[in-house]
């Protein structure tokens, strides 16, 4: 299994000992701003080292970049902190790249955050406060503001979190990004999840243990656009409410019922009418829109379950969820500056 055997290359690379920070950033076509970011987290990272003796990895995924993400990567200096970058075979999505982070992640508490400049670096101290100091184990951000986002955009949202919500014993925070800090345990649990088909912020939020919310105001992207388009979105959505919940199946048995009750009640009027009152059947339009509203539903119906079908298929395939194609670790300090390179998984 390839994902499998990208995770072999990681453990060649023996873990340090004291405690550590591993800081997972997925990367789709960042070439441009890639090399301020590091500065700015290589920055971050030595005032952890400083104020709290932590010893912090950055893991850059190149998620099948078709821009130079990967090789302007490979050169990033290893000053303040480690340097992991694994490129993926292809583009595999966000998720499956923080997956592969969090598998490649060689220190046991983990943060992951946008490459795009977005998240701030700066915020990273304090997830860690919470972690270390105040022991929680999930620290994770949300948008403080959201008035800059469409309405349309925010009417999405809101319907998306009521939806997958809907009558869930476990609440996936609204709002909730995936900038987040991992504690030890935490992302152990998250690594033990095997589904294929991954929604990290509903994983994050089912683990349990102690979670935290800290809000923060995003920055404008650096460089680039983002990779979402409102197709993307919506598709995202389906993917986290159909891999996360069962809330559309049983709205579909709600909205199931509720048709088939007003369709017995409407049968028994007609009955009725024709038996006391002789009246014939009403007219030929009534009938059309019955049939065309309870043909649109059923085809809504059978589309929700085909997405669960999809679902099994897919887990039922056991596909790695991403293949490694190269590797590189670069470890900071006097004692190992030489760059040592992996070639992937086959
Ligand atoms: N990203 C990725 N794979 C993808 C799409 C995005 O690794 O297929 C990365 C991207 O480089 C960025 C992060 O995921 O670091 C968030 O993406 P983006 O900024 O496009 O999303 P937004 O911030 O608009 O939600
Ligand atoms: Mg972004």
């Amino acid at each position: 299994m390839a994902a499998t055997a990208g995770r072999k290359t990681t453990k060649a690379v023996e873990p340090r000992g004291g405690q550590g920070l591993s800081i997972v950033v997925p990367c789709y076509n960042e070439a441009n701003g890639l090399p301020h970011f590091h500065e700015q987290l290589s920055a971050a990272a030595r005032a952890l080292t400083q104020k709290r003796g932590l010893h912090c990895e950055v893991v850059y995924i190149d998620d099948g970049s078709k821009d130079a993400t990967f090789t302007v990567a490979r050169a990033l200096p290893a000053q303040s902190l480690d340097v992991q970058v694994v490129s993926l075979s292809r583009n595999f999505g966000k998720e499956a790249a923080l997956m592969a982070g969090l598998q490649h992640a060689r220190h046991e508490a983990v943060v992951f955050m946008d490459g795009d400049g977005q998240h701030p670096t700066t915020l990273i101290d304090t997830l860690v406060g919470h972690w270390l100091d105040d022991g929680y184990d999930v620290v994770y951000t949300a948008k403080a503001h959201r008035e800059s986002e469409s309405w349309l955009r925010r009417f999405g949202v809101k319907s998306f979190y009521a939806l997958i919500n809907w009558r869930s014993r476990h609440k996936i925070p609204e709002d909730a990004g995936d900038f987040r800090l991992l504690s030890p345990r935490a992302a152990n649990a998250l690594r033990q999840m095997p589904e294929r088909n991954r929604f990290f912020k509903g994983l994050a939020s089912w683990i349990g243990f102690k979670q935290l919310r800290v809000d923060y105001e995003p920055e404008q992207r650096a460089h680039g656009k983002t990779s979402w388009n409102f197709a993307s979105l919506i598709g995202l959505s389906i993917e986290g409410l159909t891999s996360f919940s069962v809330a559309p199946l049983r709205f579909a048995s709600m909205l199931g019922i509720i048709m088939a009750t007003v369709a017995f009640i409407f049968g028994v009027m007609i009955l009725y009418e024709t038996i006391f009152y002789g009246k014939s059947v009403p007219g030929y339009p009534s009938v059309m829109v019955g049939v065309m509203v309870l043909g649109g539903v059923q085809l809504i119906m059978i589309g929700i379950v085909g997405e669960y079908i999809g679902k099994i298929l897919s887990e039922q395939k056991a596909r790695p969820i991403y293949f490694v194609a190269e590797h590189i670790v670069k470890s900071a300090g006097p004692r190992n500056p030489a760059a040592s390179r992996k070639r992937g998984s086959r």
